[in-house]
């Protein structure tokens, strides 16, 4: 388990937080999975209003409360990292159903200290692919951002990412020939407007790269396609969801 601080936290668009946090393992910062473009951790969240005894001891907890005050856990992308501060920045969009994770986001203050498992990462656009296609969502935007930012200079890509309005987007310092698409989801329900993209894009295939990440129903589906209608090997597309739309109750 690591710890870390939270050192800032600032309101980036209408619906998403940036957070930055100064961990207490700096060499983590400088090795590792932090090298993977999608690189992550598994933050340690209380549900509720439940409080810890300090200093924090999860196995202590786990011995001494029932299992539905034991944190939830609540994976968030490392947007950047700072090897020389320790420092590393998580993003989080804001979304209406609330749950651990988007209730500490809106009320933690620097100072405050948070709990983590080591970071992983599998993903990092490979240079001899032809052409890379990166989609997302407001969850993995963190993620898709940083794989666009560290394509092979020469190597076209089409960035595709669903946000909730145009309020949403940010500047994302890819290489001139990526082509970045911003869908604006408004009254869609999420993932639509990115399925629908993906099949009518014009794409190479042979040698194209998919990292499809976002809401499940979604990566499902254009994963599906691209396997099975593009003809894209298996090995070539990283797809997961990073969560599931529920209907409402
Ligand atoms: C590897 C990985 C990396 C991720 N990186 C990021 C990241 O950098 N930034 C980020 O914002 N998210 C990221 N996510 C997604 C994030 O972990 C989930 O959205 C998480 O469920 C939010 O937790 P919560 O406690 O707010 O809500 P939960 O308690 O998990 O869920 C409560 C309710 O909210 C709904 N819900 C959850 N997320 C959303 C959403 N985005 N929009 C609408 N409804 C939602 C659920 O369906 C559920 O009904 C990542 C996920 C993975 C697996």
């Amino acid at each position: 388990m690591r710890s870390a601080r939270v050192a800032q936290v600032r309101q980036l668009t209408p619906r998403r937080r940036r957070v930055v946090l100064r961990t207490d393992t700096p060499e983590d910062v400088r090795t590792g999975p932090y090298a993977d473009t999608d690189a992550y951790v598994r933050l340690l969240l209380a549900p509720g209003s439940v409080t810890y005894p300090e200093p924090f001891d999860l196995d202590h907890v786990k011995a001494t409360l029932p299992g539905e005050s034991w944190p939830r856990m609540r994976s968030y992308t490392i947007r950047h990292k700072n090897p020389r501060t320790a420092e590393i920045t998580l993003d989080f969009a804001l979304h209406d159903r609330g749950g651990p994770a988007t209730g500490w986001v809106r009320r933690v203050r620097p100072g405050d200290t948070v709990f983590y498992l080591q970071p992983r990462g599998t993903y990092r656009p490979v240079a001899g692919a032809a052409h890379h296609l990166l989609v997302g969502d407001d969850t993995s935007l963190s993620a898709v951002a940083a794989a666009a930012e560290h394509l092979p200079q020469g190597v076209g890509a089409t960035v595709l990412l669903e946000v909730d309005s145009a309020h949403e987007e940010q500047l994302i310092d890819a290489p001139e020939r990526a082509d970045i698409i911003w869908l604006h989801r408004g009254a869609h329900r999420a993932g639509t407007l990115l399925t629908d993209a993906v099949r009518h894009l014009h794409l190479p295939t042979a040698g194209l790269h998919a990292f499809v990440h976002g809401e499940a129903h979604a990566v499902r589906e254009i994963r599906g396609h691209l396997l099975h209608d593009r003809g894209v090997p298996r090995d070539r597309i990283s797809a997961s969801g990073y969560w599931r739309h529920t209907p409402h109750p």
